[in-house]
């Protein structure tokens, strides 16, 4: 039992994130608040978001550029270097906030040491989940933490060639059915489904239909449903 992989989603899932990134949305239609009204900032910064992150990947650098880009779209000629100021001032803000880890995440984890290989399959900027990581202090709990660009089926297989499990070996737990849940089933993986209050617009979908998806209630159920997925497979 203690080589089989747990795979645990970091954003949302370990620690608070999603409302970080609205409070910095909430600051930069603030700042652009003499421009247009909320509505069409708030749009129009979805909008560059989801032109950036093909290019750019995911993390808060990505949303420094979709902020400039959509302060260009909503000032035009009136967009200056006080605007890119307070802009810049948002994302370090963002970048540096301090690490709130979810209730009962700790002792999930703690409960879970030891039975199984705890690793992490995030996504998005390298330092900065490698920082958020470090700064969580939860570093200790886990055998491996894997940084993809994207969570698709493609960097699932890769994670679990590299670790040299089967795809189908692979039990996810997180927030987003799109990419927590739908890539591991498409691959014949398990997954775990602990949902978060917040979710990002990007981040929403169906979820699919499988036996394979376990419904838990906050992260605390964790170890009742790995018990019980452990029944079904004997
Ligand atoms: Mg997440």
């Amino acid at each position: 039992m203690q080589n089989r992989y747990i795979f645990f989603d970091a954003d949302d899932t370990l620690w608070e994130n999603e409302c970080f990134f609205r409070e910095a949305e909430d600051r930069f239609v603030e700042l652009l608040s003499g421009f247009a009204p909320d509505d069409e900032i708030r749009c129009s910064l979805a909008e560059a978001q989801e032109e950036n992150i093909p290019v750019f990947g995911y993390g808060s650098k990505t949303y420094l550029i979709g902020m400039a880009d959509c302060a260009v779209k909503i000032c035009g000629e009136k967009f200056n270097s006080t605007i890119y100021k307070g802009i810049n001032k948002i994302i370090r803000r963002l970048s540096h906030h301090e690490v709130h880890v979810i209730d009962g995440v700790r002792e999930t984890l703690e409960s879970l040491y030891g039975r199984y290989r705890l690793a992490v399959a995030t996504k998005g900027d390298l330092r900065e989940q490698l920082g958020k990581f470090r700064a969580s202090g939860l570093e200790g709990f886990f055998h491996h933490i894997e940084v993809m660009e994207n969570k698709d089926k493609r960097n699932y297989a890769a994670m679990a060639r590299k670790l040299d499990i089967a795809p189908e070996e692979i039990i996810m737990i997180g927030n987003s059915v799109k990419s927590d849940i739908a890539p591991v089933i498409k691959l014949g993986g398990t997954a775990i489904h602990v949902p978060h209050e917040i979710i990002w617009e990007h981040e929403k979908m169906d979820m699919p239909e499988s036996v394979n998806i376990f419904e838990a209630g906050n992260i605390k159920e964790i170890p009742k449903i790995l018990d019980f997925i452990d029944l079904l497979a004997q």
